[in-house]
């Protein structure tokens, strides 16, 4: 093996939906720390303005040097702004309030759409930096709940994405405009950008129209949809104000197990996709 065999090349999958509301940033923070678990070197980049990956994951507003904004913005260097999580093997660039007003400020400014894609490439192959953090198997990127200018970065910068789907009626509601947004990134910044996957969440076995969605999603978008589904548990939804991932708060729990699962097919088929190249 050579020595650029040896450098790996991460997995980067945004997690969209500009509906909020809809699990997205629970799901980056728990799918990000189950790969971490399973040994992979992870790296979540929050570029949500609400902050809540950062806050979940323990990182709160006044303990937040500096934040994906100066990357964005400023054009700071990733290293200098990512930073440890209490989860072995995961690291963090941390959102900020100010990033509301990023979107106006990098509104009309040359490569605007490519910045972050930027950031994560200089970051990876080290350039600025004399560290081994800078390698990642995967970066998980949390979207805002919105088609903005800071989530068409995250499209650039990502190898594929994960919709989260609430299971409840609405669900596909807004469906095709995000896909058209993937499809706009695809033809104008990203040309192999792929939907990893649509991800059925809050999904609660006692109500029928649950199960009646999910059973339309899978009837309408097939193979897209991945095999797991994350049921409706409220150790989930308690985690976060531990400041925790929801394994390191209940690892037993339906949740835990669900969310473990997910890494475990996401790992799977990236290792079929690999092996059938
Ligand atoms: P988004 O990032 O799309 O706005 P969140 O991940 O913040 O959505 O989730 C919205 C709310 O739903 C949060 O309060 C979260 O704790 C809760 N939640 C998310 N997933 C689940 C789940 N599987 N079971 C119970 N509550 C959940
Ligand atoms: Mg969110």
């Amino acid at each position: 093996e050579t020595a650029l065999n040896d450098m790996k090349t991460p997995h980067t999958i945004a997690i969209v939906n500009q509906k909020g509301g809809v699990g997205k940033t629970t799901t980056t923070i728990n799918l990000a720390a189950a790969l971490s678990m399973r040994g992979k070197k992870v790296l979540l980049v929050d570029i949500d303005p609400q902050g809540n990956a950062s806050t979940g994951l323990g990182i709160p507003r006044a303990g937040r040097e500096s934040s994906i904004y100066d990357i964005l913005v400023d054009g700071a260097n990733l290293m200098d702004v990512a930073i440890k999580t209490d989860v072995p093997g995961l690291m963090l660039v941390p959102s900020d309030i100010d990033l509301a007003a990023a979107e106006l400020e990098i509104g009309n400014a040359a490569g605007r759409t490519t910045r972050l894609r930027e950031a994560l490439t200089q970051a990876q192959t080290g350039e600025g930096t004399a560290t081994d953090t800078g390698r990642w198997d995967y970066i998980l990127i949390d979207c805002p709940p919105s088609l903005s200018i800071l989530t068409v970065n995250a499209l650039a910068a990502s190898d594929s994405v994960i919709v989260p789907l609430q299971c409840e009626f609405y669900a596909l509601e807004g469906l095709s405009q995000l896909l058209q947004t993937v499809e706009m990134a695809k033809a104008n910044i990203n040309p192999n950008l792929i939907i990893e996957g649509v991800m059925l969440t809050m999904f609660d076995g006692r109500n029928r129209l649950s199960g009646q969605v999910a059973a339309d999603v899978r009837k309408h978008l097939g193979r897209a949809v991945f095999d797991t589904v994350i049921p409706r548990n409220v150790r989930i939804a308690e985690a976060p104000s531990f400041a925790k991932p929801v394994m390191m708060y209940d690892p037993d729990c339906a949740g835990s197990l669900a969310y473990m699962a997910l890494a475990d097919e996401l790992l799977a088929r990236h290792s079929r996709r690999k092996s059938a190249h």
